[in-house]
């Protein structure tokens, strides 16, 4: 038999292991008709354990780090050589869907599982991940950033986020909740990277995709060619005044919402145009509102509340963008008397997947037969930490309806195995 035909076979063989894993996460971490698994609660916790007692069961070596992330190793026949590791995040946004995150550790322990029963060994170590709190901006305010398992593992995890993100609902900080949860959120500092660029062979990871593309494309498998990073205003302002919507002529008034409309439009327009030469942008305003309290049928609005979120594979188109957001929204408030405040551009940087994994993952996907296709990540991921702190990284997507941060994701297990092949392939090199 090929080895092509040996890895297709073995990893076929792990599904239904991997199929019990994905059904015994979703009944235990269940909340309404999607899954809650919060950082560094309950949800999370039941992941990280249900992975860490399958990874005992096939012998794997199971440590933890001090952010909580979990390391599950199949020792490779040189333990010299650099490791692969592979993973994705274990937690969720509130009544998400259940593969979101966990579908990445779920292949890795599936593709281990397969090399154990047919008795691979891989050449070089191989650790599967499964990273904290990945979806922390969706369960936490305040001024941080998400994906605090991974930056912790690499060491760029500044320790005042721990203190800055507040949960939305209690108000607790994370370094609290790290606490509750048994860990010790002072032993996590700058100089505490668990992992470096110089001790890994890439970083590979598999997840669902969250837009439409592979649907709408029919092909089951995507290999990312990079993650878009993104500048965002989180809580801008237009500042106008209130009047009355029959006696005020046109010439007198400072209407907040139809200068942030023009704003929106100006934007929507200048994204066009960098489509039209060629750039890669997504532009949304995904918060617009009038204050609940004061706005009516019959008053002029005074103010308006807005985010605005771009997202590029180009850090210039990002640059541009917010260049234009701050001259539109000049321009606008002159013309308009009403005044502008954006505030600070979150600025995350956008990663590029590593050329030499990409071309083996394309490699792989013929050699394995799966019809595959390169494609941008327009959601952020782990993977972009890795990138970002030097190392070889690499993704897979699996095609996935319905989108995703929500109960309706759907993944056909047949997709996923063909993914987890083509990730089995790659681990043996
Ligand atoms: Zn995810």
């Amino acid at each position: 038999m090929s080895t092509s035909a040996a890895i297709r076979e073995a990893v076929e063989q792990a599904m239904p292991f991997a199929e019990s894993l994905f059904d015994r996460l979703k009944a235990n971490t269940a909340d309404g008709a999607g899954v809650s698994r919060e950082p560094y609660g309950p949800g999370e916790q039941y992941a990280h354990d249900l992975m860490a007692a399958s990874a005992r069961e096939l012998e794997l070596g199971v440590e933890s780090d001090r952010a909580g992330n979990l390391y599950m190793t199949l020792p490779g026949r040189d333990r010299s050589l650099p490791a692969w590791i592979t993973g994705s995040h274990l937690d969720s946004v509130p009544v998400g869907g259940n593969y979101d995150g966990a579908a990445g550790v779920i292949a890795g322990l599936a593709v281990l599982a397969a090399f154990r029963r047919h008795g691979f060994t891989p050449l070089r170590d191989v650790i599967v991940m499964g990273v904290r709190a990945e979806e922390l901006g969706s369960w936490y305010g305040g001024n941080h950033q998400s994906h605090i398992g991974s930056r912790a593992a690499l060491g760029v995890l500044p320790p005042a986020e721990l203190q800055a993100a507040r949960h939305s609902r209690s108000g607790r900080t994370l370094a609290d909740q790290m606490r509750a949860a048994g860990f010790d959120p002072d032993a996590i500092t700058n100089a505490a990277a668990r992992l470096s660029p110089e001790r890994c062979h890439g970083y590979l990871e598999l997840h669902i995709e969250q837009g439409p593309v592979l649907e709408a494309r029919g092909l089951p498998v995507g290999i990312v060619s990079g993650i878009r990073g993104s500048a965002r205003a989180r809580n801008a302002r237009c500042i106008g005044a209130y009047s009355h919507s029959g006696a005020v002529p046109r010439e007198y008034r400072s209407d907040a919402v139809l200068a942030t409309a023009a704003l929106c439009v100006g934007l929507d327009q200048a994204w066009s145009a960098v489509q039209c030469a060629g750039g890669d942008l997504v532009f949304t305003v995904g918060k617009l509102y009038t204050d609940g309290q004061q706005h009516s049928l019959t008053k002029v609005p005074g103010e308006t509340w807005f985010s605005i979120d771009l997202r590029s594979q180009e850090l210039a188109t990002l640059e541009h963008m917010t260049r234009q957001a701050r001259s539109l929204a000049e321009a606008i408030g002159r013309e308009r008397r009403v005044r502008f405040d954006l505030g600070a551009f979150d600025l995350s940087p956008p990663a590029t997947m590593d050329a030499v994994l990409r071309g083996a993952l394309g490699a792989g996907a013929q050699a394995l037969g799966i019809a595959a296709h390169e494609q941008p990540s327009g959601a952020g991921h782990d993977a972009q930490d890795f990138a970002q702190a030097g190392f070889r990284a690499g993704m897979i997507f699996v095609r996935n309806a319905n989108g995703s941060h929500n109960p309706h994701e759907a993944m056909a297990m047949a997709d996923f195995c063909l993914g987890t092949q083509l990730l089995a392939w790659m681990l043996l090199r």
